[in-house]
């Protein structure tokens, strides 16, 4: 039979392995930053999908992605969230965004770290606005987006 494995990642985003084998937490801790290590969503306790082990299949396999959102009730993951109130958090130590400017920005947060169809305005909508930062936010920003965003978003956020 086919078997289901789960992911254990820690709520900073360190995955420890895509092979767990129970549907429950574990009780680790990450051994990169100390924080607790989860496998399942924190809403719904929707174990976190990981490696699928086929049977009569051996050999290696890339780890799976760590997902973003819980695909069960969509609820964003820790450190989705983490990034997410990061941004926030460093949007609102800007002086020279208007407040009408961080709000647009925060609200195009969510769509440039997936691809959806709004993906695209989002980027227009945070680059423009992004671009009237201090430059220390401006930096810090990119460099806590750049590695979560979506592939799209990465492309046009580069350049
Ligand atoms: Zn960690
Ligand atoms: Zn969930």
């Amino acid at each position: 039979m086919d078997k289901q494995l789960y992911q254990a990642v820690c709520i900073n985003g360190h995955q420890k392995t895509d092979k767990y084998e129970s549907t429950t937490d574990p009780k680790e801790f990450c051994a990169d930053c100390g924080k607790k290590l989860i496998s399942t969503c924190q809403s719904c306790r929707t174990p976190i999908k990981g490696h699928l082990k086929l049977e009569g299949v051996y050999g290696s396999f890339r780890p799976t992605n760590i997902p973003n959102y819980c695909s069960t009730c969509s609820a964003p993951h820790p450190w989705t969230s983490f990034i997410l109130e990061q941004s926030v958090e460093l949007l609102a130590l800007d002086t020279e965004l208007s407040s009408s400017q961080k709000e647009l920005i925060k609200n195009a947060l969510p769509d440039l770290l997936v691809d959806t169809p709004a993906t695209q305005v989002a980027i227009a909508k945070y680059k423009l606005n992004i671009s009237n930062a201090t430059k220390v936010v401006k930096d810090a920003m990119y460099n806590i987006l750049i590695d979560t965003v979506s592939e799209t978003a990465k492309k046009l956020l580069s350049n």
